[in-house]
């Protein structure tokens, strides 16, 4: 089964896509997570996002496609894959409809006003990639390998409200594309709520 996350920032996408990857034995591909590692690793790929993800704007889709090419066509790809942040255009999701057969597109709704609350406290593993709040957590350092927690560069008002503009422009197109395969969920409620929603939906689809 290969299935597209879509939702603004904060909607949940990476926490859902980790939780539903346990489920079903899918392998999650976030483009996010891709660049960050090769910012991390000082690679050319690297070195352009940067200037692009710190501004909230959209890497260009030849380096973007390119790098999701190579990533989809390994062998760990082949019992199915769940896709969190890509496609975030119409190119992106014309190129993509050439390499894969996509089931199932779930589209995490949520307000505003809830993505904004959200956007500050967001904290991120170091090492594990495990996504916190602060409201709901306080601790500094992971629950589950007990590494640092950090805060992302880009998340923070200035940006958030540019990848806002970003998301109804470039990205909320794609609702339309993906109208013959698209399920919307609630995305506003806990996390744990939002997981079970979508398990519940893709099991239905799997039968
Ligand atoms: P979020 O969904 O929380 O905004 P991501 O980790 O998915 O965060 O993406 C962070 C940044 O990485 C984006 O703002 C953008 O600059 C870049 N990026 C990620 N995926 C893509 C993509 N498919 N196309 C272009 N840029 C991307
Ligand atoms: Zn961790």
């Amino acid at each position: 089964m290969n299935i597209i996350l879509l939702g603004a920032p904060f909607s949940g996408k990476g926490t859902v896509a980790r939780k539903i990857v346990d489920d079903f034995g899918l392998i999650q591909i976030s483009t996010g997570d891709l660049f960050r590692e090769n910012i991390k690793n000082g690679t050319e790929v690297g070195l352009l996002a940067k200037t692009y993800m710190d501004k909230g704007e959209l890497v260009p889709d030849s380096v973007t496609i390119s790098m999701l090419k190579e990533r989809i066509s390994r062998e760990d790809c082949k019992n199915g894959f769940i896709l969190d942040g890509f496609p975030r255009s119409i190119p992106q999701a014309q190129e993509l409809e050439k390499i894969a057969k996509i089931d199932a597109v779930i589209a995490l709704d949520v307000p505003f006003d809830e993505i904004r609350r959200r956007c500050l406290g967001r904290r991120v593993c170091s090492k594990c990639g495990e996504i916190y709040n602060t409201s709901t957590y306080s601790e500094s350092t992971c629950a589950k390998c007990g590494s640092p927690l950090f805060q992302r560069n880009d998340d923070n008002l200035e940006t958030l409200n540019n990848r806002l503009e970003v998301y109804e422009k470039m990205t909320a197109p794609l609702i339309n594309f993906y109208a013959d395969r698209l399920n919307v969920v609630d995305g506003s409620v806990s996390p744990e709520a939002t997981h079970m929603s979508v398990k519940k939906l893709l099991e239905g689809l799997k039968k």
